[in-house]
Order: structure tokens, then C-alpha cells, then sequence
């Protein structure tokens, strides 16, 4: 079993509602030996509903002493996911070299200063505006940023739109993921198959779910190599949602390994 890289838990993440006891119960039941967790870690996140996105780091460490005695046989990778804004990625860079970690994604919940699950006005821009501008800021996080792992949920952006044909594709924005995948593969980041995303979209009635194939085409002829996998659960039940049918999906799109981090070094699996 392929490990799933991206969890949250409610002692942590601000927005989650899982105990670390259940994540661990569902993980082993469903026959995984290696999770990632990786909490929320959000500076200068507006305040929506007084919220508290960061946390304690030396808090975190401790707990997770006290977790992977817990988790015995199951391997637990430490992680955290960073929130970036153009303003904080040096504190982010900072924060993330300040407490040692397996891994570290870095996400975009942000556009123009409003996270898209909490206010919509964004999705009344051309779709294709929209995407390019979101694809933008990713490419723009990977070049400021550098004390990172993983860049997640590239499609983000597709999660809250109410219209169900709207999905970031290659074709809509060449130039964007080109220069995401450049500073990407250079910087020797991966790419996450979010099965959130395609949880989301099932559910919300898309009429597509997977991942643009066109989008993982071109990560792979460009170079790319480094893919992981993330059901970015909060909420029990949703651990490595969808996930047997995203690996088939990426090995039929040629790839044959999948990768997880642990003190920051790549480790491969086959698919
Ligand atoms: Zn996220
Ligand atoms: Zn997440």
C-alpha cells in the first residue's frame, strides 16, 4: 500500500474533526503502514471566524512523541502544510526550517486575500482568468518559497465553484504550468494527487473528477518524477478516499512510482 501523505487532525488543524485515535484506527483498517500528518499552519490568515490557523510548535513535537508510541507498527510521517501569501513566504521558509519535520506541503488557500471556501466572489471571473491568476500564484509560490516538499491540490481553485464544467486544464493555462513545473522539477518538488479533489468533484456532480491528464502529461514530459498521493482527510471516514482509483489513473498515464518524504528525503514506491 502506497502511503497517504496529507492528513489533518482536530488537535492541530483548526478546520478538522478527527482525533488522532481515529485517523490511526482508520489507516491501520484499511491496511496502510506509513501516513503522513500534516497540520495547518496558516500566518497572517484573515479571520473568518476567530479561528486560530497557527500553532504551537514545540506543542506539536511533544504530541507527536505521544502519537507515534501510539501508532507502534504504523509509521507516522510529521508534517505540516503551509499557507502561502506573497507577504509570508520568508516566515514560512523560517517557520519550516525551525522544527524538525518529514515533510512539508506547501498550498494557495488564498486568492486576492480571500480563501475561496469562504468567499466566493472569485468564481464570478472568467474561468479561464481565474485559473491562469490561481496557477499564477502556485508557479510564484515554488519560486519564493523554498524549505518545501510538496506543492498540494493544484486544482484547489476547482473545490467551491458552483458552475460544474469549470476545471483547471492544461489547455486553459500553458504558460502557468510550465513555469510551475520548471521551478518545480529544478527545485526538486513534488506534485500532489489530491483525492479530495476528486472526492469533491464526484460529489458535487462535475462532470469530471480525475485529475487532467494533460496537466500530469506535461509535469512528466517536462521532467517530472516526484508524485504523491493525499486524501487530505479532516473528518473520519475520508482517510485515502478515492485512492485505489487515482493510482490506477496516474500509472496508466506512465507513471510506476510514487513518492513520500521522510526528514525531507524522497522515498520511492511503486504504483
Ligand atoms: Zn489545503
Ligand atoms: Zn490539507
Amino acid at each position: 500500500m502506497i502511503t497517504d501523505g496529507h492528513n489533518h487532525t482536530k488537535h492541530f488543524s483548526a478546520d478538522a474533526g478527527q482525533s488522532i485515535d481515529e485517523l490511526i484506527n482508520e489507516a491501520r483498517s484499511k491496511g496502510f503502514t506509513r501516513i503522513g500528518i500534516t497540520e495547518h499552519y496558516e500566518i497572517d490568515y484573515p479571520d473568518y471566524e476567530g479561528l486560530n490557523w497557527m500553532f504551537d510548535l514545540n506543542e506539536y513535537n511533544l504530541a507527536f512523541e505521544q502519537w507515534r508510541e501510539k501508532a507502534g507498527e504504523l509509521e507516522l510521517l510529521k508534517g505540516i502544510e503551509f499557507g502561502y501569501q506573497k507577504h509570508v513566504a520568508g516566515e514560512i521558509d523560517k517557520v519550516a526550517a525551525s522544527i524538525p519535520l518529514d515533510v512539508v506541503l506547501l498550498s494557495a488557500h488564498l486568492f486576492r486575500g480571500e480563501d475561496f471556501y469562504m468567499v466566493r466572489d472569485c468564481y464570478k471571473l472568467p474561468a479561464k482568468e481565474l485559473h491562469s491568476e490561481y496557477l499564477g500564484i502556485m508557479a510564484e509560490m515554488c519560486e519564493m518559497c523554498n524549505n518545501f516538499d510538496v506543492v498540494a491540490h493544484y486544482d484547489y481553485i476547482n473545490r467551491y465553484t458552483d458552475n460544474k464544467d469549470d476545471f483547471v486544464t492544461y489547455e486553459e493555462c500553458p504558460k502557468e504550468f510550465d513555469r510551475l513545473f520548471e521551478v518545480m522539477i529544478a527545485k526538486e518538488k513534488a506534485l500532489e494527487i489530491n483525492t479530495k479533489s476528486i472526492q469533491k468533484h464526484r460529489d458535487g456532480g462535475f462532470t469530471r473528477s480525475l485529475p487532467d491528464a494533460a496537466v500530469l502529461k506535461r509535469y512528466k514530459d517536462m521532467g517530472g518524477k516526484l508524485i504523491t498521493f493525499g486524501s487530505d482527510s479532516h473528518f473520519p471516514g475520508t482517510f485515502a478516499v478515492c485512492f485505489n482509483e487515482a493510482v490506477e489513473y496516474v500509472k496508466s498515464l506512465g507513471f510506476a512510482e510514487s513518492v513520500y518524504f521522510k526528514k525531507h528525503k524522497p522515498y520511492f514506491e511503486p504504483l
